[in-house]
């Protein structure tokens, strides 16, 4: 059997059903509340792992069906967090303004976090299957502290959690655990002082593969504004790639399609699997599959195929539902072209699903 070349994922989140939560919008409140919820929940998530696989997606995930936001789905189980006491804060630098929980004592997990979607999205694929986390420079950017004192020590506080909760979704089955930590972009002197170390203090102990998800944020207006600010190349990543080039985590997740991303700065991450972001969640056109294929095309320059795993540029979550499924199928579609290309169309990941990733012995 021959490496498997080119296999689709997506950066974590997917639209949710419009009977589990309001549709088009982010912290989109839900629609039911209490054992009705739960079981909405766990739906959802079957549905969306249903439409990954009939799209053709190699590496599915639970589409984050069962959190209301990246970071507060996790943060809302962790104790010591008072989330009657919301303040106002100016995130991502002051991008923009967010109503916040504080920080009001010493942090520890009041049980699984995840367990409940994982455990479901397990027994319904047969597919490797990812889980996505906030990391842990993210969380803080995300929330108030009136307790530590130093960012930084609450930033090492929540890498241990998420390494407890990272443990348990191992055990579970998951074959990726990603990390999502948008702030990369922001706050890249920090990421080079302390921001790769809480990584591998969240991965610490891990067999799985690991991942980071670096973006440039939703496609909503505050961060569309804040692209128009950078300039006509965006070189954020030229910071951060020779750091995770370093790092001990296996795959980095990044924003490719439509962005002035100069595509040569993926070449600072050599060693690492790329999760290139073909599909443009800033926009409701939906790709053709050409589209798509020219982009893994720019990318192959710079890293070799059985490390390139073509992917969203972001989550999907305030995107219509039948634009969500049409970039997902565009996404597999233009990929396969690539493999057929390259002569290993027979070598597509999903003819061989259940098989494990590479790597790790
Ligand atoms: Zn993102």
């Amino acid at each position: 059997m021959g490496a498997q070349i080119l296999r689709t994922t997506i950066a974590g989140s997917l639209p949710k059903p419009s009977w589990l939560a309001e549709p088009a919008k982010l912290w989109a409140p839900w629609r039911l509340s209490g054992d009705a919820l739960a079981e909405a929940k766990r739906d959802a998530t079957v549905l969306a792992i249903k439409e990954q696989e009939d799209a053709g997606i190699d590496i599915v995930g639970d589409g984050e069906q069962a959190r209301q936001h990246f970071v507060h789905g996790f943060v809302e189980r962790i104790g010591g967090v008072d989330f009657e006491k919301r303040v106002t804060m100016g995130i991502r630098n002051n991008r923009y303004d967010a109503q916040v929980p504080t920080v009001t004592g010493p942090l520890h997990r009041l049980g699984p976090v995840h367990r409940f979607e994982a455990e479901i999205a397990r027994a319904h694929t047969r597919r490797p299957l990812k889980f996505t986390l906030p990391g842990p420079m993210t969380i803080i950017d995300t929330i108030a502290d009136g307790y530590y004192g130093d960012r930084v020590r609450m930033a090492m506080a929540f890498a241990d959690l998420l390494n407890e909760e990272a443990r348990e979704l191992e055990a579970i089955g998951v074959d990726v655990i990603q990390f999502d930590e948008p702030a990369f972009n922001v706050y890249m002197d920090q990421v080079r002082d302390w921001g790769i170390e809480a990584l591998h203090r969240a991965a610490a102990g891990l067999r799985c593969r690991t991942a980071v998800h670096i973006c440039y944020g939703y496609g909503i207006k505050a961060n569309l504004d804040w692209k128009e600010t950078l300039g006509s190349e965006w070189r954020q990543y030229e910071e951060t790639f020779p750091h995770l080039a370093r790092s001990r985590i296996d795959q980095i997740s990044l924003e490719c399609a439509n962005s002035r991303v100069p595509i040569n700065l993926i070449g600072l991450l050599e060693g690492k699997d790329v999760l290139v972001g073909a599909i443009d969640v800033a926009s409701n056109v939906v790709e053709t599959p050409e589209d798509v294929a020219a982009t893994i095309r720019r990318a192959l320059d710079f890293v070799a195929p059985e490390k390139l795993f073509p992917c969203t540029n972001c989550g999907m979550a305030p995107m219509p539902r039948d634009v969500a499924r049409g970039k997902l199928r565009a996404l597999a579609a233009g990929a396969a072209l690539v493999r057929a290309e390259l002569g290993a169309s027979e070598l597509g990941a999903s003819a061989l699903g259940g098989a494990k990733l590479g790597g790790r012995a």
